[in-house]
């Protein structure tokens, strides 16, 4: 398992961007379902978005590719909620794979688009904020209706979502966390905001001097948080969609794993360590 992570995450790092136009699975249908409590999934094969339920009000975290939200809004309705029952979106991180598909699904809903400060400017530009090393990917501009303060909780009904501000992938990448009660207990539910370099321009970033501490920050307090279940941004990381399987063949708990964002943290953390030394070396020639 470990390997396996270590290998998604390096692969993120290494072929973000030249997988980003292509890579299949971002676009590839799921049929949606229910992981834990409240929380379903509603995105694609290679790219999540994540519904947390309260009754007949929801909150939608990321939805993915511009071209994903007519996937994402079937998939919504078919697990029996109508797109206006959506309050609030929510966002993991101002990127063309995850934000794409965010104005589409304002507009079909009506809800109000949550972001943290960090994240606006791109959100509402369509564009990554920082220097990287590939051609920056453009997306369909949002307009933020609440700005978010770090630590916030974003309540709706009776389901609650904090926001945890974790830069570094990108200005506002944002952690969110909840909690769902499965029969006889209270399940910590972590969404970690992406890790990965991606192409980020760590040493010399004008544009964002301060990326590297934003990082090495943002590995300490993820990795200090406590998640019974992690569900992450694209579902291969935290292997959202191998768990579904098992716990659909009859394997309970197939989605708790409390080591696992622990697991990443250190992944992220080395393929990070190992960037950031080539990058200087390559500075210095
Ligand atoms: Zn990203």
């Amino acid at each position: 398992m470990k390997s396996v992570i270590a290998i998604c995450v390096l692969a993120l790092l290494a072929a973000a961007p030249a997988r980003a136009q292509s890579d299949p699975d971002w676009s590839a249908p799921v049929a949606p379902f229910r992981i834990a409590g409240n929380v379903y999934y509603v995105g694609t094969k290679g790219i999540a978005a994540y519904l947390i339920a309260a009754n007949k009000q929801v909150i939608l975290l990321d939805v993915g590719l511009e071209q994903n939200a007519p996937l994402v809004e079937p998939n919504i309705r078919s697990l029996g909620f109508k797109l206006s029952d959506i309050k609030i979106i929510l966002n993991s991180h101002a990127h063309f794979d995850h934000a794409g598909g965010i104005a589409r699904l304002k507009r079909d809903t009506g809800a109000a688009f949550y972001a943290s400060p960090g994240d606006r400017w791109a959100l509402e530009h369509g564009t990554h904020d920082g220097e990287t090393t590939y051609p920056r990917g453009h997306f369909p501009p949002v307009l933020v209706d609440h700005v978010l303060k770090d630590g916030e909780n974003v309540a709706l009904g009776g389901v609650r979502m904090t926001a945890t501000f974790t830069p570094g992938h990108t200005r506002g990448c944002t952690t969110w966390s909840t909690q769902v009660i499965e029969p006889g207990r209270v399940l910590n539910v972590v969404f970690p905001c992406s890790l990965s370099v991606a192409g980020n321009r760590l040493v010399g970033n004008k544009r964002y001097p301060d990326i590297v501490r934003d990082y090495e920050r943002s590995f300490d307090r993820v990795g200090a948080m406590k998640a019974d279940i992690v569900l992450s941004n694209h579902p291969d990381i935290a292997d959202v969609l191998g768990r579904e399987a098992r716990a659909r063949a009859g394997q309970t708990s197939a989605f708790v794993d409390p080591k696992l964002l622990g697991r990443i943290v250190a992944d992220s953390r080395s393929a990070f360590a190992a960037e950031l030394k080539k990058q200087t070396m390559r500075r210095r020639r």
